[in-house]
């Protein structure tokens, strides 16, 4: 394993991500987060905000394969929040293939959320199967399999506080 980002400069970026949001986005917004990769990323960044905000957690999960989600989309914990007129700051740890993002704004939308804007630590651009571009993107990244801050390596890994990829 490869240190891709370090605590420090994921830390860092994260603070600068959060003042974007805010001149952006403004501050009245629900964080929907997305399990489980992501709740390291939306637990630094939701305490960088200088504002309360609420958070609802959804778990989706793609079939088949476990490396590349496929377009098929199966929510295992749907929002305990009705979100019905809200803004919503939907966050996730990587935008890889698209098809995540995609479904679960569309199902935001379906719920009649008045606003959406996404985040997401890491973009995997060359990756894109459907087009789908983040609001608020901390990093590019290359096309490598990475692990830590929440990303796993089946179910390991989670816990490394920086993002490594996986040789
Ligand atoms: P998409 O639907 O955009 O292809 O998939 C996004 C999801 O795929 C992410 O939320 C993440 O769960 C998973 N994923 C994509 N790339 C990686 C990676 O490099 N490492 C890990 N651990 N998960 C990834
Ligand atoms: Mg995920």
């Amino acid at each position: 394993m490869e240190l891709l980002i370090s605590e420090e400069k994921l830390l860092q970026r994260i603070k600068e991500l959060a003042r974007e949001i805010e001149e952006d986005f403004g501050r009245d917004f629900l964080v929907v987060s997305l399990l489980k990769g992501a709740f390291v990323f939306t637990a630094d960044l939701i305490r960088s905000f200088n504002f309360p905000v609420q958070v609802d957690f959804m778990w989706v999960s793609s079939y088949g394969s476990s490396q590349e989600s496929q377009g098929h989309i199966k929510v295992v914990k749907d929002l305990e929040r009705d979100i019905d007129g809200l803004k919503v700051l939907l966050v996730d740890d990587i935008l890889d293939t698209g098809y995540t993002l995609a479904e679960v704004y569309r199902l935001l939308q379906l719920k009649g959320a008045k606003e959406i804007k996404t985040c997401v630590l890491l973009d995997k651009r060359e990756r894109r199967k459907v087009p789908f571009e983040a609001d608020f993107i901390g990093f590019e990244v290359p096309n490598l399999f990475l692990v830590g801050y929440g990303l796993d390596w089946d179910e390991e890994g989670r816990n490394l506080r920086g993002i490594y990829a996986v040789h």
